[in-house]
Order: C-alpha cells, then structure tokens, then sequence
C-alpha cells in the first residue's frame, strides 16, 4: 500500500496539477485527501465553463493521495459597458436599430449581449431569428440564448407566449430587468438595452439599479416623435446618464418602381434637435422596404453587405469611438 503523501506535499502537488491546466485561475484548499477548489472563470465564454472543470478535476485526481475533488466556480462582475437604446415613443424603429448596432458593434470586434427589455412588445427574438428558444437558468442565474449574428439575447418575450401580453408593473419588471441585466453574460464585454418606449417604470429602475454608461435615442424625422424623444433625452439628462446621441430613422423614401426620394416623416429634424439640444447627431437610417423585410426574417440588415448595412455600421463607428473615449 502506498503512504498518502503528506498534507503540504499534497496541497503543492494538486496546486502544480492544476496549474497546468487552469492557467492561474485556481485556488487550492487540501483537507486530507480532500481537495477544495476554486475556480475563476471571470471573462471565460459559458462554454468553456464544464470543459475547464473536468480539467482541474482530472489533474486534481490524478495526484497521489487525493481520493476527492470539490469545485466551486465564481466569477466577478466584469466591466461591461451598458448602452441604452430609447426612444419617446413606439414604432419609430428603436428595436430595429438596436438589434442592428448590436451586430454592428460586434463586427467591430465588441462582445455584445442584448437585453429586450420593451414590456410593451419585445420583438427582438423574431428580429434575431430565434423566436421559440427559451434561456434556460442555471443556478437561479438566466443563460442568454446565442443567435445566429454572433451575439447573445435575452429578451421579456422569451418567457411569455407571442401572443400574450405581458402584464408586469412596477417591482415585478424591476425584478424581471434586474434578472436579464444580471444574467450570465459570459465574456460580453457590451450590454445593449432595448427599452421600452417612454419614460416608465422600467426606464426608472434601469437608471437607478443598473446606470447605464451612455444612452443612444431613436426618433423619426417628425415633430411629434421628436417632442418625445427630447422627453426622453431630458431623462437621462436629469439623471446624469450621457447621452451618447440621436439616431434618425425611416428618413427619407426611395420609392421602389420610380427611385424618387421622398420623405414622408420630414427631413433633418432630428439632426436639427440634435444640434438644439446640444448632443451628437449620430446618423440616419433611410425608410427602407428592405430592412423591413429583412427584420421580418429574423436577418438583420446589419448581418448582410446589402447598402442598407451602411447606415447601421456608420452609426456603429461612432458608438464604438464613444465608448473607446470613455
Ligand atoms: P419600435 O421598437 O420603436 O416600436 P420597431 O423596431 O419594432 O419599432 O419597428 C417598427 C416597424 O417598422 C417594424 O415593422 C420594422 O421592421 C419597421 N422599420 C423600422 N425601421 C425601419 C426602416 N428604417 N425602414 C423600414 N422599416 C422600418
């Protein structure tokens, strides 16, 4: 019969053990032929999380002397920047755009999660082609669902049926955003925040409990979204969240079978507002049947090299110098 190493030898054998194969993320507690391991796994992908574990397992395991391996995996919070996409009012295309600067920003290289957090009608599972997925929760903490564009969602929609309204006020969509935002965002480095439209409940709590870095708003060219949108602007201003600026969407129309512009929405306001309001003008996005069609199919324009790409990657250049300024 082999003698158990003894205790100290043991704690250095497993620690060099599993050194090898943690690279530095893990902490060893020997108790016996017990050992008790902790592993961070901050910035690691979800995916990664098992496969690191049955390595230091295995390596834990494999030193003379140690018959048990308990493992605990942490991570802390990582520095992720949180971006709020609002607007005044509903249907000015505030999901369209956020889902496209979410891929947008993920082709300049940004690790982006996206929370739907629009109570009101969160489209952003049919927008990103996953309608039907449920996240499932792994120790009480959400696992985002990873689409098909390379970036991560959780969205309101995904725990009630599409056709169902959700009917959540005051602590209980508090308690639903906390659950999103908190969620197990792995190593995005990004979160976008569609929010709902207005100045309600939901906005309120995200201010308050989640702060975002910055705030982007949609409008459309018209007055009477853009006195909205300036309600909306004068929110975070009030709170001090920055306004990282305006977008303008549906402007101007290119008529199809005779290619004349026109623009039913007006023109420059927001550009106009922008500049009233002192905040950035960051870029318009033309109304355009193709990136409705393409949004109806779950395949952003932004996923695509179609010209209606161009606008959401300008847009994107700008909200990746924002926050590279930061
Ligand atoms: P909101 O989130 O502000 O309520 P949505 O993003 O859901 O608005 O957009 C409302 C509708 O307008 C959707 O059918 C969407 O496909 C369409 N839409 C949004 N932006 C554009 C655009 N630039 N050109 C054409 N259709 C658009």
């Amino acid at each position: 019969m082999t003698a158990a190493a003894p205790p100290d030898n043991a704690a250095t054998a497993v620690e060099a053990a599993v050194a090898a194969v943690a690279a530095g993320r893990a902490t060893v507690r020997v108790d016996g032929d017990s050992a008790r391991i902790m592993i961070d796994v901050t910035g690691l992908a979800n995916d990664d999380h098992a496969p690191i574990e049955a390595r230091v397992r295995a390596a834990a395991l494999a030193v003379e002397g140690i018959a048990s391996v308990r493992i605990a995996m942490t991570a802390s919070r990582p520095a992720r920047t949180l971006i709020a996409v609002a607007s005044g009012k509903g249907g000015v295309g505030k999901s369209t755009v956020a889902a496209n600067l979410a891929i947008a920003l993920q082709r300049r290289g940004r690790r982006v999660g996206l929370v739907d957090a629009d109570i009101h009608g969160p489209s952003q599972p049919k927008l990103l082609g996953v309608e039907g997925t449920k996240p499932v929760a792994r120790d009480k903490v959400l696992q985002p669902v990873s689409t098909p564009h390379g970036i991560s969602l959780l969205s309101m929609g995904q725990f009630v049926a599409p056709d169902q309204a959700i009917a959540w006020r005051g602590l209980k969509a508090a308690g639903a955003l906390g659950q999103l935002v908190d969620a197990a965002w792995g190593d995005a480095d990004t979160l976008l925040l569609d929010l709902p439209p207005g100045t309600g409940d939901i906005q309120l709590t995200m201010i308050r409990s989640h702060r975002p870095a910055g705030a982007v708003i949609v409008s459309t060219p018209q007055d009477l979204a853009l006195i909205d949108a300036t309600r909306a602007i004068d929110l975070f201003v009030q709170a001090g969240v920055p306004v990282i600026g305006l977008i303008e969407n549906m402007a101007g129309y290119a008529c199809p079978a005779c290619g004349a512009v026109s623009d039913p929405f007006g023109r420059g306001g927001a550009e106009t507002a922008a500049a009233r309001l002192g905040i950035a003008f960051l870029g318009r996005i033309a109304l355009d049947i193709a990136i409705r069609t393409a949004s109806d199919d779950g395949q952003p324009p932004a996923a695509g090299n179609g010209p209606e790409a161009l606008a959401f990657h300008q847009i994107a250049d700008r909200v990746v110098d924002w926050i590279d300024a930061r």
